[in-house]
């Protein structure tokens, strides 16, 4: 048996009696979901968590993520790999994003209900599940030709990492060294080194989307010291056809090491 016991009661309990989320749906934003068609999503991922993402927890600590440093990539384990291919096809991530990326606008206390039975039975694979959500915040925040590579990554389930912190920058993130050199055509070199990036790199998507802050240098208007100096920059792992997602090249950001942490520990390369 799993090692995750989750409590669907106490949750149903907090949110149709405490919140009345009940309320809120089948009408308004919310049309599409009614208290029956709630109930049933909740109980189906209570299920699946508990039965298939929480059996993985025990086996991936104990078969962690392997790094290779002559590849520089990292080969996740096979049954957890297996587990989060079926967590991403439940849809359970449609949930957590707008109806123009094709989610469902559903009440956030039903989404962080679902974010807690994912993240009680195995935390590592909710933050691996995180692309989609990302692409949801690059789509809000994003030009028209941002907002339609969002879709792409979000269609292809593409992951992605939030990369602040710095060997010399952490809680003071507004220390931060990394550049951001402007190119003539357009694009950006970035220039650093960045540390205990989340899921920076593994096999488990096609491609992974770095959502990297770093300061720009000789650009009018921006850069300069402190935390208002930094701007953001999406930095893919592969570069890809911004029409139809193809991959292209690989970009040259690499991970060097990963971290020995609890819950989905790295291991060292195999001995040749
Ligand atoms: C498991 C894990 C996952 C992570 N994932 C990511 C990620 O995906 N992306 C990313 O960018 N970063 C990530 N981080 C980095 C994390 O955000 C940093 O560790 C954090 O910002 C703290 O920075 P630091 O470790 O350099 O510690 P420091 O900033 O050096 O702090 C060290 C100690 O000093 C204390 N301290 C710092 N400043 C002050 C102050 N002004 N006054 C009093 N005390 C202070 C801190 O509380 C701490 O106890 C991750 C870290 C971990 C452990």
């Amino acid at each position: 048996m799993a090692h995750y016991k989750s409590n669907l009661r106490d949750i149903e309990f907090n949110l149709f009696e405490v919140f009345g989320t009940g309320d809120r749906l089948a009408k308004g934003p919310y049309a599409e979901l009614d208290s029956d068609t709630v109930h049933s999503i909740l109980s189906e991922v209570d299920r699946f968590v508990r039965e298939d993402l929480a059996e993985q927890f025990a086996d991936a600590d104990r078969n962690p993520p392997v790094y290779d440093p002559k590849t520089r990539s990292v080969t996740m384990p096979a049954a957890f790999k297996a587990s989060f291919q079926r967590l991403m096809g439940t849809g359970y991530v449609s949930l957590d994003l707008p109806e123009e990326l094709g989610g469902t606008l559903a009440p956030r206390a039903l989404w962080w209900s679902l974010a807690e039975l994912v993240l009680g039975a195995n935390p590592a694979a909710f933050m691996y599940a995180g692309g989609p959500g990302f692409a949801a915040t690059f789509w809000r925040l994003g030009t028209d030709e941002q907002k339609k590579w969002a879709q792409i990554f979000v269609d292809k389930q593409w992951g992605a990492t939030m990369v602040l912190t710095e060997p010399d920058a952490g809680s003071d993130v507004g220390a931060g060294r990394t550049k951001a050199i402007p190119q003539a055509d357009g694009t950006w070199h970035i220039e650093g080194v960045k540390r205990f990036i989340t899921s920076a790199e593994h096999d488990m998507t096609d491609n992974i989307i770095h959502y990297v802050l770093a300061r720009p240098v000789d650009t009018a208007g921006a850069g300069g010291p402190g935390t208002k100096g930094l701007s953001l920059f999406m930095v893919p792992k592969f570069h890809f056809d911004d029409e139809t997602g193809e991959l292209g090249e690989r970009n040259g950001a690499y991970v060097t090491n990963v971290e020995h942490k609890m819950g989905l520990k790295a291991s060292p390369p195999p001995a040749n």
